[in-house]
């Protein structure tokens, strides 16, 4: 087959992992490289972190804390399918970054735990993939403990996410008793033989028979088949069938049962990943100002900035932009503007991000993401094209809900503070604010754990000791309307108005009810919880 933009966007499944801390998230992901033959043994999904934080003795706190702060993308091929995962952050703090992660993600992997269900931080990823219509298949992880009924979970998904579950496959006992599962369609029976995590899964589990042989075959007892066929029988009958069309509109999710540590259900889960997460899909955009529609196919490439990594390496001050390719053939080389600021620059050293490494790009395609080390240059929602002349949707700026002061120790360092302020927010993941009055800058985050993890960042890569101390203001407001109706307005509100970093007006408030009482006042000018960049 002819290697176009166009046949090789289609066999690209780029997707995300969204779950509650602890379902098991970087579990699976560790199982499904396992399963795509990316790597060879359990335990090296972790220790390439190690590596990494060792190597550059980037984010201690995330070696402290044990969470993961930072989100990357693994590449793998497997059944002449190239498999992308983005890595999206589980800790509640970081749900603006992990939210942009999810701009990138054609499908999402929803991991339940057995026991526990539908959890705070599964919903809240969910509405952001409803929002954006990803696709989401269903992982009902850690079924080799005690889990609840199934029945129970996917009524769950169905009254809390207003989802259809759609089960594939249905288990037979959970905890001590998991026996394996049975695929509804085939009525094959796949047996669960409990292995040791960390044991050499070249071999897999043991293969399917037909569930009524299971018992023959020593994988049931009578009454444990007796058991799961009437409940599969039921279950069919209960829940509609799989349907492509309803699951790619985001009206159903096709749910798999598993152990991503016992290595079981992953290869299934693989496998409903190629079948039925979609290819890269059309995007919209403004091309030259009009409103066209990127097809993954053609010539032109094109792509967006959904992340910015800064200083891996803190001896180089190197910035990584995460690049989603969104069309064409991208080889490396290649010269790509920036839409909004019409500067151009040659990708000569483009990373793919592989499990175990990272290789320069020679070539990729609509669906891949590349990063491309600059200095500055990208920014998270800048939109690159061949042309120029290609702008997507920016993407939004989440509000901060949580602002501080920050302040140097040292006062001769204040310069230094300045600049590492711009490049930290320059990641996207806080915001910096200049209010009018004054010399002290405002940091915007979503939680507060972003506050230390930006302590403890300017302290390691910029030697810069810092306290973020409780702010007069609350809540920003992004000011948009006439420029003549803007200014008057803060004339009349200097100390609370101040800039972002593109020196975009911002209403800096000191609680709700004043931002909606002096919005009451200025109705010519609107203010924005969120701005979109581009
Ligand atoms: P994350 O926070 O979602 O990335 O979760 P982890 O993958 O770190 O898993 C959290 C804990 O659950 C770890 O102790 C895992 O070993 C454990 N775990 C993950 N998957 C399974 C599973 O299928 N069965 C069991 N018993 N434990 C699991």
């Amino acid at each position: 087959m002819a290697h176009t933009p166009e046949t090789e966007a289609k066999r690209r499944r780029t997707f995300a992992i969204i779950s509650h801390p602890d379902a098991g998230k970087t579990t699976l992901t560790e199982h499904l490289l396992l399963a795509g033959g990316s790597i060879r043994a359990a335990g090296q999904v972790r220790a390439r972190g190690e590596n990494r934080r060792t190597r550059s003795d980037w984010m201690k706190i995330e070696r402290e804390r044990g969470i993961s702060v930072s989100s990357s993308v693994m590449t793998f091929e497997h059944a002449d399918l190239m498999f992308n995962l983005l890595d999206t952050p589980g800790h509640e703090d970081f749900s603006e970054d992990t939210y942009r992660t999810l701009t990138a993600a054609d499908a999402a992997v929803m991991v339940l735990d057995a026991a526990k269900g539908i959890e705070p931080q599964t919903l809240k990823l969910f509405e952001v993939c409803r929002l954006r219509d990803i696709p989401i298949i269903t992982f009902i992880n850690k079924m080799d403990r005690e889990a609840e009924d199934p029945l129970a979970l996917l009524d769950e998904v169905a009254s809390k996410l207003q989802l259809d579950p759609s089960p594939l496959y249905w288990p037979a006992g959970s905890g001590n008793r998991f026996r394996g599962m049975v695929e509804l369609t085939t009525g094959l029976f796949y047996p669960f033989t409990k292995r040791e995590s960390g044991a050499d899964y070249d071999q897999g589990h043991e293969d399917p028979v037909p569930l009524a042989q299971a018992v023959t075959a020593g994988l049931l007892d009578a009454a444990e088949l007796a058991e799961v066929t009437e409940t599969a029988e039921l279950v069919a009958g209960g829940f509609k069938a799989f349907d492509v069309e309803s699951f790619l509109e985001g009206h159903m999710t096709p749910v798999i049962f598993g152990s991503a540590l016992r290595h079981y259900g992953v290869n299934q889960l693989l496998a409903a990943l190629g079948a039925y997460a979609p290819p890269p899909k059309h995007v919209k955009a403004e091309k030259a100002g009009v409103d066209t529609a990127i097809d993954p196919g053609d010539k032109e490439v094109t792509g967006f900035i959904f992340k910015v990594q800064a200083n891996m390496d803190p001896n180089h001050r190197d910035r990584i932009a995460m690049l989603k390719l969104t069309s064409g053939r991208f080889q490396r080389g290649m010269k790509l503007k920036v839409q909004n600021t019409g500067k151009q620059l040659s990708v000569n050293a483009p990373i793919m991000f592989f499990a175990s490494d990272r290789e320069l790009a020679e070539e990729a395609f609509g669906g891949d993401v590349i990063g491309i080390p600059n200095h500055g240059v990208l920014r998270v929602g800048d939109s690159l094209s061949e042309t120029g002349i290609i702008r997507f949707q920016g993407l939004p700026n989440f509000a901060p809900e949580i602002l501080q002061r920050v302040r140097v120790k040292d006062p001769l360092k204040a310069k230094h503070l300045k600049k590492a302020l711009e490049s930290l927010a320059e990641e996207g993941v806080t915001q910096l604010f200049r209010p009018a009055i004054g010399s002290d800058f405002i940091v915007g985050a979503v939680g507060q754990l972003q506050f230390e993890v930006m302590a403890d960042r300017l302290a390691n890569e910029y030697g810069l000791e810092c306290v973020f101390e409780p702010s007069p203001f609350s809540e920003a407001r992004w000011l948009s309307g006439t420029p003549d109706k803007i200014e008057d307005f803060a004339g009349k509100y200097r100390s609370a108005m101040g800039t972002d970093l593109d020196e975009a007006p911002v209403f800096l408030g000191k609680s709700a009810w004043e931002i909606n009482y002096v919005a009451e006042r200025f109705p010519d000018v609107q203010f924005q919880r969120t701005k979109e960049r581009g």
